[in-house]
């Protein structure tokens, strides 16, 4: 069975199991878990005939037949190819109950944690620091588990309306807190009180893509989609990989998949003016030389400092700008392209996948003439009815919410204001009576 080791190791120091990992959320040392080996993939992994079926091939090696089997269970909504144009294929991660790929790590990582709690008689509290989707998904996929609780920080007028509707529906074990701050500031909070010797009684744990457990079931979903494509193409060959990127967990994912056998064309990050990973990636930025985060369009990419650098720095270091391509994209581009993909393909996209679309026409427009291309695929990450002002807006047009996002407009609300200071969120943890 694979061990886990955290980023920030020392010499000698202990590996812990999946379980100690994805329990313990980030390292006691402060740093991410990374395996300690990289299984390749199965072979014939291409012929699985659902999500859940590839994650029980994949994930055994990882987190043994259980824990995937366990995460298999979680992943009962569909991931759809949809062809766009020739060469152009979305991959449509949207379908879950909170309309946004954030249901695929959050719904994995609470059936494994349920699954890893059977038999220890353990309760645990989760903390999430959420730009929107993450805390939604991380909300409905444990409300009502027993031996769980999850606190829910987001950032004060920092999400859509909808995300907000979302956030706050009143759900069992679930307290949602206002946070007057930004997502980096909810972010700080969360890791002060997983290091806060007070909160020692209380068995803390994240959820954010810093969870291993949340990360490793989202490679599955660069599989699943690149063989739709290839079925699709009838052929299977390398395709450019697009990844709409805030906190870089779901590029992590991927490049994980391509680390362990799935053959691409390349990783193409495309980022919001939240531009610290493009600039790194063009010698523009030092290492770790993070900025504050600012407001845009794509607001679950509004993340000035994203966690999983460390990680992938960790990992690869300055390999890393062998294997990706970076791109940033502003705010009137990101709307222009949501307008331009309503209008030539008649596809309501939202302004993440938006970002994602627009960096991939300015790397194939910057191409040498003559230049092979290959087919590529664009990670559509929410639905466009969980961003209706910004569609609206940019289109002209009113995307119509399927039924799992309309179940929330009438849900009662329940939510709690905080301070952007750790002693705030400290009584409402010591405070807890469920
Ligand atoms: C979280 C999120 C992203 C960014 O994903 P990371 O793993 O944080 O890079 C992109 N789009 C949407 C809709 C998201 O919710």
């Amino acid at each position: 069975m694979i061990l886990y080791r955290s980023t920030r190791a020392v010499e000698g120091a202990a590996d812990v199991t999946f379980d100690e990992a994805m329990l313990a959320g980030l390292a006691p040392d402060g740093g991410l878990y990374w395996p300690t080996r990289l299984p390749p993939l199965p072979l014939g992994w291409e012929a699985a005939k659902s999500p859940a079926e590839l994650a029980r091939s994949v994930l055994g090696a990882y987190m043994g037949a259980e824990a995937a089997a366990a995460v298999a269970g979680g992943l009962d909504f569909p991931w759809p190819v949809k062809r766009l144009t020739d060469d152009v294929f979305v991959l449509e991660l949207f379908h879950g109950p909170t309309a946004a790929f954030k249901d695929v790590g959050a719904r994995s990582l609470a059936r494994a944690i349920e699954a890893a709690l059977i038999g220890r008689d353990e309760r645990l509290t989760i903390l999430v620091a959420t730009s929107g989707d993450t805390g939604s998904a991380v909300a409905d996929a444990f409300a009502g588990l027993k031996r769980v609780r999850v606190a829910v920080l987001y950032p004060a007028g920092g999400v859509s309306p909808v995300q907000e509707a979302q956030l706050t529906a009143s759900r069992q074990g679930v307290r949602a807190f206002r946070v007057e701050g930004t997502f980096d500031d909810c972010q700080a909070l969360v890791k002060a009180a997983l290091a806060d010797p007070a909160l020692a009684g209380v068995n803390l744990s994240s959820a954010n893509s810093i969870n291993i457990g949340r990360l490793l079931p989202q490679s599955l979903y660069y599989l699943w989609g690149s063989a739709r494509v290839w079925e699709e193409l009838g052929v299977t060959t390398p395709l450019e990989v697009v990844v709409p990127s805030g906190n870089l967990g779901n590029l992590t994912a991927g490049l994980l998949a391509a680390e362990t056998g799935l053959r691409t064309a390349g990783f193409l990050a495309a980022h919001n003016r939240n531009d610290f990973f493009p600039r790194y990636l063009a010698r523009e930025a030092d290492a770790y030389a993070f900025d504050a985060s600012v407001a845009t369009p794509s607001t679950a990419m509004d993340v000035g400092a994203p966690s999983n650098f460390e990680r992938l720095f960790s990992w690869l270091g300055d390999d890393l700008r062998a294997r990706v391509r970076g791109c940033r994209v502003g705010d009137a581009a990101t709307l222009e392209r949501m307008r331009v993909t309503a209008e030539q393909d008649g596809y309501l996209v939202c302004p993440h996948t938006a970002v994602g679309l627009e960096a991939l026409a300015r790397l194939r427009a910057a191409a040498a003439p003559g230049e092979r291309r290959a087919p590529a695929m664009v990670l559509a990450t929410a639905h466009p009815a969980k961003f209706p002002e910004a569609v609206l807006e940019a289109t002209g047009r009113r995307p119509a919410a399927p039924a799992n996002l309309r179940r929330f407009t009438d849900a009662p609300k329940r939510v709690e204001s905080l301070a952007a200071r750790p002693a705030g969120l400290r009584a409402a943890l010591l405070d807890w009576v469920d």
